[in-house]
């Protein structure tokens, strides 16, 4: 380590992640009147914008046009983009400390969590990173196989914006799913689906549900599906009252939305979402017809629940000896995502996020700040709320840098000295990238995949078609690069 820069040297920034909650990052960082920092970001995908990009459902664009205020930001003269970069493979932790003051982790929860029972692994069986992946054109999906012509109806587990997000897309007319950017491969099985009822089941009631109030009212508007509630499991899920949640006007709105549900008779539209409460699956079984060939899933085996008070607040499942089997071809666990670990980066396994404090990563033996070390987003505090909370999220990280600048440039003091590099030079950064990978996509390329994809969707009126394999990616991304 040096001396700390001179008060005008530009402090240099690597975020890792382009998702929303690295682009706040960046921006609250750029957006510092005192133009201090130099932000470089890298990507492991060609793409940028993370989940907007890959999670966000298709027709949803209205939530996807949040990128406009990221590409602000990636139009900042001190703003670069380093794409198809993988964190731990064509750059290290140490690297990364050698050339920059600050490191911010902002690689989100890109893994899911498990069920932890029987026959989860059964061919379909998929969990929700896989199939959001797969509709969205995520690279890493789009071999997925999804077969919806085998199975009528599909159980989708767990009681989120996710779970409803899926419900939905299973059940869009293909007139809904024309206008979208969903990825081709999954339109084409999409309009070609047999799957006519999908059963979202919650563990708990709809008091302690975690969806959303649009994401939940919506569901009345799709052209093609009811939505059934039955009046006697509802009222049954809402007999133990949870004073956690039953002064919450979401909650309490929620509650109102499915009584509605449940008051209103099918009005004979050709498919159905089911939603149900208290149940938790045990077993996911293979279809008897199919074993000895793929052991497909046939059913799925239930619990039902009842609610008690959980030890630290609120009320938990517990199991009672009441079982329930479903069949369904389909299964879908939406029961949250997961944080994975970044090579030589403190993990917490249990929480499956970056251990810190208000965005200062933690030293897991000392619990002391480690120097030039930051965390954002759901790596920071694990996958909750919606893609404005990362905008909060980033605040207090970026003002958690700023408390810890050399005394002298600090609206604040900090808790640890900023950590100073020893090769803070930004040409090396880009050489060094270069040597290691050579398909290095910048924010140029990016545009050029941007240009390709938005004319490729124009004759139909779709936003965009999105290209869903690396080596097309590339390609187009260095149709149009500077070259090195
Ligand atoms: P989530 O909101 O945390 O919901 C996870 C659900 O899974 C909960 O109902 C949870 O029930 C249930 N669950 C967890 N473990 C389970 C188990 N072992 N068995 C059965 N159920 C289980 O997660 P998410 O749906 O993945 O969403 C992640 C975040 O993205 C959320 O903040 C969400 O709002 C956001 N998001 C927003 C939108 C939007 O704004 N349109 C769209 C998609 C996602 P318990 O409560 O009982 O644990």
């Amino acid at each position: 380590m040096t001396d700390a820069p001179a008060r005008d040297t530009p402090l240099r920034i690597a975020v890792i992640g382009s998702g929303p909650a690295g682009f706040y990052a960046a921006g609250h960082l750029l957006g510092d009147s005192s133009e201090r920092f130099d932000v470089d970001m890298f990507e492991r995908l060609p793409t940028p914008w993370g989940l907007v990009r890959s999670g966000v459902a298709p027709d949803h664009p209205k939530i996807k046009s949040v990128t406009r205020i990221y590409e602000r930001t990636a139009a900042h003269p001190r703003f670069r983009f380093f794409g198809n970069v993988t964190f731990g493979i064509h750059i290290s932790r140490e690297d990364l400390l050698a050339r920059y003051h600050a490191i911010v982790y902002a690689t989100g929860s890109p893994s899911d969590r498990s069920l932890g029972i029987p026959g989860e692994d059964l061919p379909g069986s998929h969990a929700a990173t896989e199939f959001v992946g797969w509709y969205n054109g995520h690279p890493d999906h789009s071999n997925l196989e999804v077969d919806l012509l085998s199975a009528s109806r599909a159980l989708v587990i767990g009681n989120g914006n996710v779970a409803l997000d899926i419900a939905r897309m299973l059940v869009l007319a293909p007139s809904e799913l024309a206008p979208t950017d969903t990825a081709d491969h999954a339109l084409d099985v999409l309009a070609r689906s047999h799957v006519r009822e999908v059963i979202v089941a919650g563990r708990r009631g709809p008091a302690q549900a975690a969806f959303t109030n649009p994401e939940l009212r919506e569901l009345g508007a799709l052209s093609d599906a009811d939505v059934v509630v039955d009046p006697a499991e509802l009222d049954s899920a809402l007999a133990v009252p949870d004073p956690d949640t039953e002064l919450d006007a979401s909650t309490r709105r929620n509650i109102e939305i499915l009584r509605d549900y449940a008051s209103t008779p099918p009005s004979g539209r050709p498919k159905r979402i089911v939603l149900r409460f208290l149940l938790s699956p045990t077993a996911l079984l293979p279809d008897p017809r199919s074993v000895g060939e793929d052991g497909r899933l046939g059913a799925v085996e239930l619990v039902r629940n009842r609610l008690v008070p959980a030890p630290g607040g609120g009320l938990r499942a517990e199991a009672t000896e009441e079982r329930e089997t479903i069949s369904a071809g389909l299964a879908f666990r939406a029961v949250g995502y997961r944080g994975i670990p970044l090579p030589g980066v403190p993990f917490d396994e249990r929480a499956g996020t970056i251990p810190s404090d208000r965005g200062r990563v933690l030293d897991p033996s000392s619990g002391a700040p480690l120097p030039g070390e930051y965390v954002v987003g759901w790596i920071k505090r694990g996958p909750s709320g919606v893609i404005g909370t990362n905008k909060k999220d980033a605040q207090e990280t970026v003002n958690a840098i700023f408390a810890d600048l050399p005394s002298g440039d600090s609206p604040g003091s900090g808790a640890t000295l900023a950590h100073v590099p020893e090769t803070p030079d930004p040409t090396a950064v880009e050489t060094l990238l270069r040597t290691r990978q050579p398909d290095l996509v910048t924010y140029a390329g990016w545009e050029s995949i941007d240009r390709h994809e938005r004319a490729l969707g124009e004759p139909s009126g779709r936003p965009r078609v999105k290209l869903t394999r690396l080596d097309e990616l590339l390609r187009v991304a260095a149709s149009e690069q500077p070259s090195p």
